[in-house]
């Protein structure tokens, strides 16, 4: 089992990239969609947070409250921690649950948080997509209609782009057309079939 971890910071493009992998028919892994998954109604992670943080994390439907829970976790570290603790062992259960039913020639694990934490483990290279500050700001806020001191805030907080840049195996860059992107894709794709088939599948 190969797994590429891809990654890159917020509007980099990590949708973009994973979308034309998986037209390539590779499995999709993504921890976003996973660390919701986790916290769904009857999984053992959201009782867990309810018991550490109380019913006013719940919605009256029993979902989670995502709002309260993140006001609860933000002025509060040690509350952040707990947080973490329950969900981080969930979300890579989770992950590793998903690559292991990936039948696809190579298996993508897409993660905004790759290479923070331990999920950078589970693969064995890492993919970076990358674009300059300006790109990654015009582009989040043209997609979700935020002003654009928010997306340099989220920036801030996450790894930094030399950082980010020098732990990867593969960097794309994504400031140009979309077209581009695919065919820089394309090539890497080729290349992950060849380590795939080496690493024995
Ligand atoms: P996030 O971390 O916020 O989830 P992301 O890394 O998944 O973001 P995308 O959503 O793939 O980034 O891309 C950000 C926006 O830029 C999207 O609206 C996408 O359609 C657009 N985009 C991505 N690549 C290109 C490109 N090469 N040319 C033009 N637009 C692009």
């Amino acid at each position: 089992m190969f797994v590429v971890g891809l990654t890159g910071g917020i509007g980099s493009g990590k949708t973009a990239a994973t979308d034309y992998l998986a037209r390539r028919g590779i499995a999709v892994v993504d921890a976003d969609l996973a660390s919701r998954r986790v916290v769904e109604p009857g999984q053992p992670a959201l009782d867990a947070i309810v018991d550490r943080f109380g019913e006013p994390v719940l919605q009256t439907d029993g979902t989670l409250n995502r709002r309260a829970l993140r006001d609860i976790v933000f002025s509060d570290e040690a509350a952040r921690r707990d947080l973490e603790a329950i969900t981080h062992p969930a979300i890579g259960e989770e992950l590793r649950r998903q690559i292991l039913a990936s039948s696809t020639p190579y298996t993508v694990l897409v993660s905004p948080l790759l290479l923070e934490g331990s999920q950078k483990d589970m693969v064995h290279r890492i993919l970076v997509i990358d674009v300059p500050p300006d790109v990654q700001v015009a582009r989040t806020v043209a997609r979700d209609q935020v002003p654009d001191t928010q997306v340099a805030a989220i920036m801030k907080a996450q790894m930094q782009r030399d950082q980010r840049r020098a732990l990867a195996h593969d960097v794309v860059e994504n400031h140009g057309p979309l077209a581009l992107l695919h065919e820089r894709l394309e090539a890497l794709h080729q290349t992950y079939l060849k380590l795939a088939e080496r690493h024995g599948g």
